[in-house]
């Protein structure tokens, strides 16, 4: 969405005539200003601008104070995480950024933070769970509209632990070129933090959209809004050389099998001809196993590419 176009916001002012920047809601004189409204809070989403360097500090001091505070992370290399660091983070994120008024306007108790190793392509996610309308009992009487949308902001940990890992190459996040896990979390949960005010204040919210990219980059500096993290499929061919179409072989039951890659997500799926098996489209029968990369043998490093059941 064009950022002229936002919803809710009133009054557009030249980015150079907002308070001083280091402040988002500000301090007047002295005098807490009142507590402010949330289309005040989304008005200066669209506009605020931080010069480069500030939010370069602002990001430093996130990821030292998550990495101190941490029980489950010993360095910023972490070989452990818990839901409770990318809670905090988010918290760290709305003092430095917000002035710790974001998250007591959306409300804390409608947040949940975790992760999932499940996800093998996609970085982070934002969900957000509508409650389903209740019919009145009183037909006639309009009950108040209430927001009572919950938002779960859920990271990938299998990225996140291939990044600084196995694969020894440059790891770029939103377009920023991250020095070690923990930064390329911060990247990720940035991002997912934008998706959240975005949902949050204007209930829809596209990472491809103007108006996201214009808040992801004068928030936290991103210039592109994906991720370059190593996903299974560039660790298997780097590592292993094993890609979608290799044959290979492995230990299973005592025996050793051999078959075709059909698919590398957390563990490669392996399709091995038997005439128990699915019939798949090149007219074959084959039974599927999903075995860890690094059980793979490599025989042949491409053969068909993609079968599919029929
Ligand atoms: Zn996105």
């Amino acid at each position: 969405m064009d950022r002229a176009n936002v919803k809710g916001s009133t009054k557009i002012m030249p980015v150079n005539e907002l308070n001083p920047p280091d402040k988002f809601i500000g301090i007047d004189a002295g005098h807490a200003l009142p507590k402010p409204t949330p289309e005040a809070i989304a008005n200066k989403i669209v506009l605020w601008k931080l010069p480069k360097g500030e939010i370069v500090e602002r990001q430093r001091r996130i990821h030292d104070e998550v990495l101190h505070l941490s029980r489950s992370m010993d360095k910023a290399n972490f070989s452990r995480i818990d839901s409770d660091d990318l809670r905090r983070m988010t918290m760290l994120y709305d003092r430095e950024f917000f002035d710790s008024q974001l998250l007591p306007v959306i409300g804390r108790e409608r947040l949940r933070f975790g992760f999932s190793s499940r996800m093998t392509r996609v970085a982070g996610k934002l969900v957000t769970h509508y409650a389903p309308r209740r019919k009145s009992l009183l037909p006639w009487k309009k009950t108040a509209v209430t927001d009572d949308r919950k938002f779960e902001m859920i990271l990938s940990s299998t990225l996140l632990f291939q990044a600084f890992n196995d694969v020894d190459r440059p790891i770029v996040v939103t377009g920023l070129r991250c020095r070690d896990r923990l930064e390329a979390m911060q990247r990720v949960c940035e991002h997912e933090f934008v998706h959240l005010l975005e949902m949050f204040f204007w209930n829809d919210s596209s990472c491809s959209g103007g108006r996201f990219q214009g808040i992801a980059n004068r928030f936290f500096g991103h210039t592109e809004h994906r991720h370059d993290l190593i996903t299974q499929s560039e660790r298997a061919s780097r590592n292993f050389d094993v890609r979608v179409g290799s044959i290979v072989r492995f230990h299973h039951d005592g025996s050793v099998l051999s078959g075709w890659v059909n698919r590398i997500t957390r563990r490669a799926t392996v399709l091995v001809e038997d005439t128990r098996g699915e019939r798949f489209n090149d007219g074959h029968r084959y039974l599927r196993f999903y075995v860890p990369l690094e059980k793979l043998e490599l025989v042949q490093p491409r053969g068909i590419i993609g079968r599919s059941p029929r």
